[in-house]
């Protein structure tokens, strides 16, 4: 729990580009989007996959997702938002606390759940933190 990264972005120990916070759940940039705007939600409640979060701690984040697109959705003036949430390695998880991808979605462009390349730099991730929060 201590080593889980997500915990640790929470607490603030390392730098995120954060787009919500509440009492149960936090929203930030991922770092290594598959879109423009690509945005992860977990709670604050550490657990590795969804078959371990408590059903109140789950209810607390839906409203956190539910913002969170929201927001993304005026500020990108994207068309839609796809919803997407992996569990275990056979799923293709990497990180092993709960968490929500938001990824904005175009008209007539099918999803590629490659991670663009290159990365964003902290410099283009800082300018979307500013045009999202604006
Ligand atoms: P998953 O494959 O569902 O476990 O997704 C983990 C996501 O976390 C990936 O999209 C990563 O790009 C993202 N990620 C990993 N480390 C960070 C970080 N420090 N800040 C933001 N996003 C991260
Ligand atoms: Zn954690």
């Amino acid at each position: 729990m201590n080593d889980c990264i997500f915990c640790k972005i929470i607490k603030g120990e390392i730098p995120s580009f954060k787009i919500f916070e509440d009492e149960h759940a936090f929203a930030f940039l991922d770092i290594n989007p598959i879109e423009r705007g690509h945005t992860l939600v977990i709670p604050k409640f550490h657990a590795k996959e969804l078959f371990f979060l408590p059903p109140e701690e789950l209810a607390g984040v839906m409203p956190a997702i539910q913002r969170t697109a929201t927001l993304l959705k005026k500020k990108l003036g994207c068309d839609g938002m796809a919803l997407s949430q992996l569990n275990g390695e056979a799923a293709g998880q990497t990180v092993f606390h709960v968490h929500f991808h938001l990824i904005p979605r175009y008209a007539g462009t099918p999803i590629d759940w490659t991670p663009k390349t290159p990365a964003p730099t902290m410099e283009e991730l800082a300018a979307l933190h500013r045009q999202i929060l604006g």
